[in-house]
């Protein structure tokens, strides 16, 4: 079988089966596909539907988002987890306008230096966008390669994966082709339980209807265990946030002050304990809301907020604690 055939394989079930509904795959430019690529590193996709039509919403160019500031990117970011990815969106615009005159850049070399860009993540947008063939290696698409080349006796380095995958990306279509073989490693070549046959490339690939090992997923219990204790302080419907410093876990968005940093409340009773898992650890959140009979503001270096419980989806929060604020911050405490 030639690389030729592969890919017209891939083009060819793209056409009629992929998955053209996506927004990010419509009116392609350069800019989307870069904000949906930086969505999808480490997140499904139908959990970034939502967040990536709310962003280009907002910012639908990259001049749009032009005087964004890290915060207001964070803001929209909010509940999708992975916020570096967010802040190194803010310092990729920022480059961009600062140094390729607001244009998204069109090489290679220029692309692959902006931060939270890699290489595959590069020949997303190298391919998909500027049409110009170039490999991509994301966690879909090494799988159709390592099931394709190899029956599970040898397992290729990283380094074999991305020469399979440029000795087979070279299409005319490098748009089409890219985007063919990220959805055949989504949605028939899955992890568990491939369907091989409903698969284009079933005929010469090595693993097809083999029986495919089920990958255990690590367990919970695994995961190292964070403990925090916060504080949920609440004057006139409104509540205190406080912006998390570079030092702490989802630096660069707001949460509530640590119940250490300040004692000036009147009442308070213990709320809730939460769990919240993230990719490495779990958090356990003990939260203590507490009744003050007028704002204040801490004395100590961080910086302080004081909002109203409704305007919280303003605010870039972590998902956990914007719960806490949507189901106790118009509590009354004893
Ligand atoms: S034939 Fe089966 S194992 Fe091979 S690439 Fe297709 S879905 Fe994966």
């Amino acid at each position: 079988m030639t690389t030729n055939s592969f890919s017209e394989k891939v083009i060819n079930w793209y056409e009629s089966h992929g998955r053209h509904d996506l927004q990010w795959r419509k009116a392609i430019t350069p800019y989307r596909i870069w904000i949906s690529e930086i969505m999808l590193q480490q997140t499904q996709v139908v959990t970034v539907k939502p967040y990536f039509k709310k962003f280009i919403k907002k910012y639908p160019t990259l001049k749009s988002i032009k005087d964004a500031s890290e915060d207001e990117i964070l803001t929209l970011w909010s509940g999708l987890g992975f916020y570096k990815r967010a802040r190194n969106i803010f310092q990729t615009k920022e480059i961009i306008h600062s140094e390729h005159k607001g244009r998204f850049p069109k090489t290679f070399e220029e692309i692959i230096g902006l931060p939270g860009i890699g290489k595959s993540t590069t020949g997303a947008i190298m391919s998909i966008a500027h049409k110009i063939p170039t490999p991509i290696l994301d966690g879909n698409v090494k799988r159709v390669l390592q099931r394709y080349f190899s029956d599970g006796k040898s397992i290729f380095s990283e380094k074999e994966l991305w020469s399979l995958s440029l000795s087979v990306s070279n299409a005319a279509n490098s748009n089409l082709y890219t985007q063919g073989i990220m959805d055949i490693g989504a949605t028939v070549c899955t992890p568990q339980n491939p369907e091989c046959s409903r698969c284009p490339l079933s005929s010469n690939c090595s693993s097809a209807f083999l029986k495919i090992e089920a990958v255990k997923s690590k367990k919970i219990t695994d995961l190292k265990t964070i403990k925090m204790e916060l504080s949920l302080f609440v004057a006139d419907q409104e509540i205190l946030l406080r912006k998390i410093d570079d030092q702490e876990i989802w630096k660069g968005l707001w949460s509530l002050p640590y119940s250490n940093e300040s004692s000036s409340e009147v009442n308070s009773y213990n709320i809730q304990l939460i769990r919240h898992k993230l990719s490495h650890r779990i958090l356990e959140i003990d939260i203590n809301l507490k009744k003050v009979s007028k704002k204040f503001m801490p004395k100590n270096n961080f910086q302080y907020q004081w909002v109203k419980v409704g305007d919280v989806e303003n605010i870039a929060l972590p998902k956990p604690i914007k719960k806490i604020i949507e189901n106790h911050g118009k509590e009354n405490p004893l």
